[in-house]
């Protein structure tokens, strides 16, 4: 019988805004709070898919880094910011 991790909590993503209901998915795609998987892919710097829980502590370090930036320089410009 197998034995099941506990369920993640649900939260909104710190970068898009979005509810991430919690729900579990294969380890390659789960949500980690603050962020979406999807996010954390799109804005994180390292390997795509990477299981690895370290390596994803800096790939969504460096995910709020560039969503920080993306929207310092929205401001700078005089546009509104995008992001959380
Ligand atoms: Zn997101």
């Amino acid at each position: 019988m197998p034995i099941y991790p506990p369920k993640p909590a649900p939260f909104h993503c710190a970068i898009c805004g979005k509810a991430r209901p919690g729900r579990w998915q294969s380890p390659q795609h789960q949500d980690r709070q603050p962020m979406c998987w999807g996010c954390e892919q799109e804005f994180g710097t390292g390997a795509y898919g990477d299981t690895n829980p370290d390596r994803r502590t800096i790939k969504q370090i460096s995910a709020l880094i560039c969503a920080l930036e993306i929207d310092a320089h929205r401001i700078l410009i005089g546009e509104g910011p995008l992001y959380g």
